[in-house]
């Protein structure tokens, strides 16, 4: 992409209504545009790093054996009335009227629907265990929406549902689930701790909230320190297996959040000098929750003996534009955002330090080309601007690497390459440099 026919639409200053770092630092990077109170527009760059994420997420869902829908934002209110929660979800709710005065909403979580399809078609124990996800917009009414895309009122959110036939099956279900999501994190670049939680309006008894450190969350928690620094368990786990060891090993220590928290048990647990209390950002959400809409809803299957029995079911949240925020919130410095690669926009800015200039401009579009050709979207800096002003637009949308090719540079056979991250630059001949971004 050429930055002069690009729409990247970079702010010097920050509207001063942004209070937290990652909603100032995209507006300033031109990747959203507030349309109304938590709705929001997604510029290109935005788009780029939520297109990312929502890929990642996708590509662990798979790995964890989920399969993809897409079910509609725009839901029956009849639905809801079948589970009993349409009356008890409250204001979050946006509800609507066609012009036939039906009752919709636009759908704050879907377990209604996927239930609602799942009845329709599977009858048999024979075809469990299932588990379906969509990334799909979500609308909810929110007292108070703030800090950008951190709590928008339409957001992006991945959510799954898991079927099964009885208890165990679930949990097993509920244990793919909760070894992708650290899977996910750890490839967005963040640490996050899966904390004991509450089931809310979802309902159920076993839940855990993947919780993202950063002091300008919303949530609290409290956590042995040991479980921060514990890895993600990776890809090759033999997903078809029960995962229990893997999940203890991570829900052994003590993790809660602030409505699940028990002071006695923190102290009896975590020794003093292990026991953290910090502020996080709550990034994903799974719930195991049984036959709470499984029943009501009549979403029956024959078990082995012939008996009809109501499906056990789980729920699982990721936040897919949150993210977007969570991973600023953890990675950016003074001059803007640091991208880890997994999710940058582009992987590379050439800049071209004197647009205009034969010679320089020659050797630009060839990095240009090259990187395009190695199939490393670059984005090619071709603006008439003064290197100060480059340098200050592209660190602040923060892209891994530049490539800097400038009038010195050229005339001695060399450019120079800058990783964002660290500020360490090095001199190189062109075919050099294109090494060390591939
Ligand atoms: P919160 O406690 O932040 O209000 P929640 O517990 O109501 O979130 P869930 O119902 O668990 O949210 O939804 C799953 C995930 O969707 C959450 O873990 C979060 O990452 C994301 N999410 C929820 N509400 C919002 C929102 N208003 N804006 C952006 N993301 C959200
Ligand atoms: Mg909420
Ligand atoms: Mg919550
Ligand atoms: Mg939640």
């Amino acid at each position: 992409m050429r930055l002069s026919r690009y729409f990247m639409p970079t702010l010097r200053e920050a509207p001063s209504d942004a209070q937290i770092v990652s909603h100032q630092l995209m507006l300033r990077a031109g990747m959203i545009r507030q349309e109304a109170a938590g709705i929001y527009a997604w510029l290109p760059l935005g788009l780029k790093v939520l297109r990312k994420i929502e890929q990642v997420v996708r590509e662990e869902m798979d790995r964890a054996g989920a399969v993809e829908v897409l079910m509609p934002t725009l839901q029956l209110a009849d639905l809801w009335r079948e589970s009993g929660r349409y009356d008890d979800y409250g204001d979050e709710m946006l509800r609507i009227k066609d012009r036939h005065e039906r009752d919709l909403l636009y759908g704050p979580t879907a377990e209604e629907v996927i239930t609602d399809i799942f009845r329709s078609y599977i009858k048999s124990y024979k075809d469990l265990p299932k588990n379906l996800y969509n990334i799909q917009w979500k609308f909810r009414d929110e007292r108070r929406p703030r800090f950008g895309v951190m709590r928008g009122r339409e957001f992006l959110m991945k959510d799954a549902y898991s079927f099964d036939i009885d208890e165990a099956a679930a949990r097993r279900s509920y244990n793919r689930m909760f070894l992708a999501y650290l899977n996910v994190y750890a490839r967005l670049g963040l640490k996050a701790i899966p904390v004991r939680a509450d089931t809310g309006p979802i309902g159920g008894d076993l839940s855990h909230e993947f919780i993202i450190l950063a002091d300008t969350g919303e949530s609290e928690v409290f956590a042995h320190r040991d479980l921060v620094e514990m890895g993600a368990p990776g890809p090759d786990i033999d997903w078809d297996g029960d995962l229990q060891d893997l999940v203890e090993q991570r829900t052994r220590l003590y993790a809660a959040s602030d409505e699940m928290h028990d002071a006695a048990r923190f102290e009896a647990e975590a020794p003093e000098d292990k026991r953290m209390t910090a502020r996080g950002i709550e990034v994903g959400h799974i719930f195991y929750f049984g036959e709470k809409y499984s029943k009501p809803m009549k979403a029956v299957v024959a078990g082995p003996d012939g008996q009809e029995r109501p499906v056990q079911m789980g729920s699982y949240g990721v936040g897919v534009s949150r993210l977007v925020a969570a991973i600023i919130e953890a990675s950016h410095d003074d001059a803007g955002i640091i991208w880890p690669d997994s999710v940058a926009p582009f992987r590379v800015a050439v800049v071209n330090l004197r647009a205009g200039d034969a010679a320089v401009d020659a050797v630009a579009e060839q990095a240009y080309q090259a990187l395009v050709a190695a199939g490393l979207d670059p984005l090619l800096d071709d603006r008439d601007e003064r290197p100060g002003a480059k340098f200050a637009s592209l660190d602040l949308v923060g892209l891994p690497w530049q490539l800097i090719v400038g009038p010195k540079g050229v005339a001695e056979g060399v450019v120079e390459v800058k990783r964002r991250a660290t500020g360490e630059r090095q001199t190189l001949p062109l075919e050099a440099a294109l090494k060390v971004i591939a």
